[in-house]
């Protein structure tokens, strides 16, 4: 009998899932991964293997599946279907806000989750989701260990300056600080580059995911250095339905001046803003691209203005660039952004190989650029994985 673990990604309308398998007397590798989207309305099974051929691919009663709960019904009965008798050793997850407490992976306890629940607030559009699937996993396989891997951690530890925000005391003393994202991502991303740029991996890159939420990361000898996201993930770059730096008298004026309760804001600022908002027309990137639209080519035109000022601010904070390196949907997908975010950042010293970026890399820099710049898909899911393992004294995960 085959062993498994389940690393699930939850999101308001999509449930992701991996699965690793060790095979008797093997280690773990990834067997498999799918997901749930169009949970609450027109719900969709996808599961591909190892090679990308489809498993599954079938509709789901929307009556059925309309919460994280009944998402993991529906997958668990694939599992069952799929992978027969095989056990479930763990399931690992992936959780945005870990708070000040959290400064690495955490078995799932109930004080655990109440402290997960607290943090709600802070991330609006996916803690809810994080914690309504670690809880339906508790209902569903009581026995089974899981784990918390939060997307905050690898922020930590960054220099006192970078984590403060510059208000009054009893205000810090609260918790408020600069936290930073999509940590899973550039935790897995700080692991690969020995192998795929061995001249810089050790000096100042700068790693850009790009997807419908985006930010950037200034690491130095592959540890964090800052970020552009904060508190919470509105701050820096302009994403799919956030607006990235704000002035706060922006917000101010929205209460005050608009008359817009707490509830209206929140919506707004998670919502309908960043390329929705200034687009009207759609959050995809691909869309946009795709769109005569003038407020398309605007909300895109913003999205590569402001990626290229963040790589001049972190280039900074660095001291100089080494290497730039996008990921996530846009930074793995999309020549067009890339090309013109390099060109934006041509004053540092990055030369793009435009045809090396048509291809997608993974180097897109010409040979002699004092700057380097790189394609390297992001695998968030392998790092829950490891971490899952490495927690409950399984052995290590690998692609
Ligand atoms: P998340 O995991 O945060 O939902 P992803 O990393 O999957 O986001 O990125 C989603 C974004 O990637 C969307 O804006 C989508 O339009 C964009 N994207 C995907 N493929 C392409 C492409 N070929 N060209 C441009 N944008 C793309």
């Amino acid at each position: 009998m085959d062993d498994y673990a389940i690393v699930i990604n939850a999101g308001s309308s999509s449930l992701k899932f991996c699965i690793f398998q060790r095979p008797e007397g093997g280690g773990w590798r990834q067997d498999s991964r799918g997901q749930v989207d169009g949970i609450g309305t027109a719900p969709r099974l996808r599961v591909t293997d190892g090679e990308s051929h489809a498993l599954a691919d079938s509709q789901l009663d929307a009556h059925a599946v309309r919460d994280a709960t009944s998402a993991l019904d529906a997958v668990a009965t694939w599992l069952r279907s799929h992978y027969g008798r095989s056990r479930v050793l763990a399931v690992g997850h992936r959780v945005v806000h870990g708070g000040a407490r959290f400064t690495g992976p955490a078995r799932v306890t109930p004080a655990v989750i109440d402290e997960l629940r607290a943090l709600i607030p802070l991330a609006p559009l996916h803690q809810p989701y994080n914690v309504a699937a670690i809880e339906a996993v508790a209902v569903a396989l009581p026995d089974v260990p899981q784990v918390a891997c939060f997307d905050t951690s690898f922020h930590r530890g960054r220099p006192e300056v970078a984590e403060l925000v510059p208000l009054p005391k009893n205000i810090r003393d609260a918790g408020v600080q600069r936290y930073g994202f999509h940590g899973l991502s550039y935790e897995y991303i700080a692991s690969v580059l020995p192998q795929v740029m061995p001249e810089v991996a050790h000096g100042r890159v700068i790693v850009a995911h790009l997807g419908s939420g985006a930010s950037m990361c200034a690491m130095k000898d592959r540890r964090c250095v800052d970020s552009t996201l904060g508190f919470t993930a509105l701050d820096g770059l302009c994403m799919g339905t956030r607006p990235g730096a704000l002035d706060p008298g922006v917000v101010l004026h929205l209460f005050q001046g608009l008359g817009l309760d707490a509830g209206a804001v929140e919506t707004m600022l998670y919502k309908k803003s960043g390329l929705l908002g200034i687009s009207g027309v759609s959050n995809d990137m691909r869309v946009l691209l795709d769109s005569a639209d003038p407020a398309a080519q605007l909300a895109v035109d913003y999205f590569v203005y402001r990626a290229a000022k963040e790589i001049g601010a972190l280039a900074s904070v660095l001291g100089g660039i080494d290497a730039l390196v996008f990921t996530a949907g846009i930074g793995e997908n999309s020549p067009e952004i890339r090309r013109r975010i390099c060109e934006s950042s041509a004053w540092l010293g990055l030369e793009i190989d435009l045809e090396a970026n048509r291809r997608s890399g993974p180097r897109l820099s010409r040979p002699g650029s004092r700057v380097s710049a790189w394609v390297v898909p992001t695998n968030e899911e392998l790092i829950i994985a490891r971490h899952t393992a490495a927690m409950l004294g399984l052995a290590e995960a690998r692609a």
